[in-house]
């Protein structure tokens, strides 16, 4: 079954998100666990959890959270550092209430510290927030390499991965149009891309796909998004991602510059494009 969805807007609570994902055919959503920029969450509504649960029994839907993408686990001040650490274990003791949800996150920008002092950092965070009692699985998401970014090469995830005690609960998301911005070619290399992701990283930890068109070249280190078969990816790249063998059961995610519509419209598109 091709699990193709968008990012969703939870503002009007889960049960509304869930109904937006079936208006538009989408069968994944992701959502921000709360304002994007950061601040405080909402208190759980938990009426409207046990009402998702209910809808997603008879139309099932793949979660995806998405943290605050201004959290920085390597920043150099440890205020902003202890923030990250409480900001995620807040999330991830809410997202308990949606077995199977993975947990996505940005790893941080190291802001000239180093790639070395970056990695430390966030694998430090990883140790805090990571307690036995809680379900959920973590996944860096591979970035595109914008300022002093962590993540745009399988090698420093891996890095990460290998101090995290327990690393069992760690994944990764691979966005293509980060990848693409921060140098892999996957319009004419996607074949030894994956091998090599398998090699350094392991296929079994890819958990997620953020599908993306890119608005620069590869190598630009941009991560500026655009609409699906509009970008310099393009449409027979984008096809070939979600038919590959070693990609198409994985859940995709769009996070293009759309609305509502547009995003049923390119959900649509994908569909026909999809050969099983
Ligand atoms: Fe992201
Ligand atoms: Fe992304
Ligand atoms: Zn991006």
């Amino acid at each position: 079954m091709f699990l193709i969805g968008c990012h969703l807007s939870n503002a009007k609570g889960y049960l509304a998100m869930a109904k937006d994902a079936q208006t538009i055919g989408a069968n994944t959503a992701q959502f921000f666990t709360r304002n994007p920029r950061g601040g405080r969450a909402k208190p759980l509504d938990l009426e409207d959890i046990t009402a998702f649960h209910a809808f997603t029994e008879t139309y099932p839907l793949h979660l995806l959270a998405h943290a605050p993408y201004t959290l920085n686990a390597c920043a150099a001040d440890p205020n902003l550092r202890q923030f990250a650490v409480n900001t995620m274990s807040d999330d991830l003791a809410r997202l308990e209430y949606f077995p199977g949800c993975c947990y996505n996150f940005h790893p941080g920008s190291h802001v000239k510290q180093g790639v070395e002092q970056g990695i430390i950092y966030i694998a430090n965070l990883l140790n805090e927030v990571l307690i036995p009692e809680q379900h959920t699985v973590i996944l860096l998401e591979t970035m595109a390499g914008k300022g002093t970014e962590v993540g745009r090469q399988f090698e420093e995830l891996r890095a990460i991965i290998d101090r995290v005690t327990y690393s069992d609960r760690i994944g990764i998301c691979l966005d293509t149009c980060h990848v693409w911005d921060s140098g892999y070619d996957i319009v004419h290399q996607l074949d030894a891309i994956l091998d090599e992701l398998n090699q350094i990283i392991g296929l079994s930890r890819l958990k997620a796909i953020h599908l993306n068109d890119s608005l620069n070249p590869c190598g630009s280190r941009k991560d500026r998004h655009a609409k699906i078969g509009t970008g310099e990816i393009g449409l027979n790249a984008i096809a070939a991602v979600i038919n590959h063998p070693k990609l198409c059961t994985l859940p995709f995610y769009l996070e293009t510059p759309n609305d509502l519509d547009g995003y049923g419209k390119e959900i649509q598109l994908l569909r026909s494009l999809y050969q099983k």
